[in-house]
């Protein structure tokens, strides 16, 4: 595995002070590598360098820059097992799910291949006579791509694939703390055939890289996944020099379990969804809004399943759910849990470290009952194993409930009712919605993406994900053989 950056085509350790120290969050002895932090300098360098290159990809045929990426899909077959350890030791998730993460990108990487022969635009009939009017879809130049450190693998796929199989030139910036699942993605565009200055990869900081990169007139794209501190100052400063932006930022969903619904079922999606990835996904389940009458059995259910759960490292296969990603997020989802306290939430199970785990940012999979849909711990995103459990009496409760927070990303509803079903779906206000079944998850042919200050631009993988790549072009073609004669359109 690399350790440095990749620029136009060469691997380099870029010469800087600031060194990121890539640890283990199991097991903070654990140090996978050191990677030297890239400059502005640097992220110059690697604009100027997708600049140069942009002119040659966006004339090579879609189908050829397709290829690349079913190439790309193909070496990372064969790695899957080798990159899913290495995201483990980076960020923490268990094997089983950061294989699931590599077959993901996969995916993605296919599904996007496959686009490269789909690259048209449409025909329309021209209000005037002779003339033929259709659109094309261009590739835009240098796009800007920053990414978060929880899912270190999928979403640089799912950025990077449609972007480059639309003919764009990329400039990628992976979170400081999975540097090293970013540097396997280039390694692999690299072996694939990617021509140099294509996909280049630039290793540091948010402040320095990131900002070089939001900031640059020669960026017209930029694609954003993360938080909405980050993203809404992010957002603001591209858009002001009119570049196109994406920002795909914080979740609070809710799993909204009505009187009729299959309980058992319910509680698996919502264990899964609330401490899968350790609570650390966008879409993770951290609130509940159960009916009265099935709410303490289904707390009883829930709570059976957390003290269950078996906490420690990912790379053995026994365990359930692996740390916090770092000392921060340890910390954060700590003070959540000490605020939900204080707010007067009742603490059901977890609430702490787990004894026997010195050496690694482990917390409790934890459950508060009788939350109020005020409280800090029901509205805010922790990213942490900290679910709360709200009451309903009604589906319209539940909706008004579901919809009190700021953010809009997926929610699930457990019932048999159809009517329930159908009114759920017209009324939630998030971007995606499932039925039966928990709010995690997404398909590279899907949309994927939340509403209100979840999301802004367009969803991303699935056809609007590449069109958000690319600009239309509409085309005028007069075949009259006339002169002279007055048009109005
Ligand atoms: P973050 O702190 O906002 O960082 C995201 C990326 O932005 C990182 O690469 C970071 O670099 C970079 N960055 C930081 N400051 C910047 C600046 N001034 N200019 C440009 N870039 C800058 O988010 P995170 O902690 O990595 O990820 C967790 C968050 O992501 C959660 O809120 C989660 O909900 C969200 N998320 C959302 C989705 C979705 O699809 N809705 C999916 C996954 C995650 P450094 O790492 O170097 O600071
Ligand atoms: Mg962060």
């Amino acid at each position: 595995m690399q350790s440095g950056s990749y620029i136009d085509g060469k691997w380099f350790q870029p010469k800087s002070e600031r060194v990121v120290k890539n640890i283990n969050p199991a097991d903070t002895k654990d140090v996978i590598a050191e990677f030297p932090m890239a400059t502005a300098a640097d992220t110059e360098r690697a604009i100027d360098a997708a600049r140069q290159a942009f002119a040659g990809w966006k004339k090579t045929p879609g189908p050829e820059r397709g290829r690349v990426l079913w190439r790309a899909a193909d070496i990372a077959r064969q790695r899957v097992d080798e990159i899913a350890r290495l995201m483990t030791r980076e960020e923490g998730k268990i094997f089983r799910e950061a294989r699931g993460e590599v077959m993901k990108g996969i995916s993605l990487m296919e599904y996007y291949a496959g686009a490269g022969f789909r690259m048209g635009g449409k025909t329309f009939p021209s209000e005037v006579r002779d003339t033929f009017t259709y659109t094309i879809r261009q590739p835009v130049g240098v796009v800007g791509l920053i990414s978060p450190w929880n899912f270190p693998w999928a979403i640089p796929v799912w950025k990077s694939a449609p972007a480059l199989v639309a003919g764009n030139a990329v400039v990628f910036k992976p979170a400081s703390l999975t540097p090293a699942t970013a540097a396997v993605l280039a390694e692999i565009y690299e072996e694939a055939g990617l021509p140099p200055g294509v996909f280049n990869l630039v290793i540091g900081s948010g402040s320095e890289v990131g900002e070089v990169m939001v900031s640059s007139p020669h960026i017209p794209i930029i694609s954003f996944t993360g938080s909405n501190e980050i993203g809404r100052a992010l957002h603001i400063k591209a858009a002001s020099r009119g570049a196109k932006v994406t920002c795909e930022m914080g979740g609070k969903n809710a799993v909204i379990v009505m009187a009729d619904a299959d309980l058992e079922k319910a509680a698996v999606a919502i264990r899964d969804g609330a401490f899968g990835s350790t609570g650390q996904r966008c879409t993770a389940t951290s609130r509940v809004i159960a009916a009265e009458p099935v709410k303490a059995e289904l707390v009883e259910r829930l709570a059976a399943f957390a003290k269950g759960i078996k906490v420690g490292s990912g790379l053995d296969e026994s365990v359930d759910m692996g740390p916090a990603v770092d000392e921060s997020q340890f910390n954060t989802n700590l003070e959540y849990i000490e605020m939900a306290k204080s707010e007067g939430a009742k603490l059901v199970t977890g609430g702490g470290k787990p004894e026997g785990l010195p050496d690694g940012y482990f917390v409790e999979p934890t459950i508060f009952d009788d939350v109020k849909p005020e409280m800090r711990i029901f509205q805010e995103e922790v990213f942490g194993p900290v679910l709360s459990v709200a009451t309903a009496n009604n589906l319209e409760e539940a909706l008004e409930v579901a919809n009190s927070v700021e953010f809009g990303l997926t929610t699930s509803i457990f019932t048999q009712d159809i009517n329930h079903v159908m009114k759920f779906i017209d009324e939630v206000e998030t971007g995606m919605v499932h039925i039966n079944e928990p709010t995690i998850g997404g398909e590279a042919q899907l949309p994927f993406g939340g509403v209100k200050s979840t999301g802004v631009g367009d969803r991303e993988m699935s056809e609007e994900g590449l069109h958000f790549f690319t600009e239309l072009k509409t085309v005028f073609i007069n075949y009259s053989g006339e002169s002279g004669r007055a048009m109005i359109r």
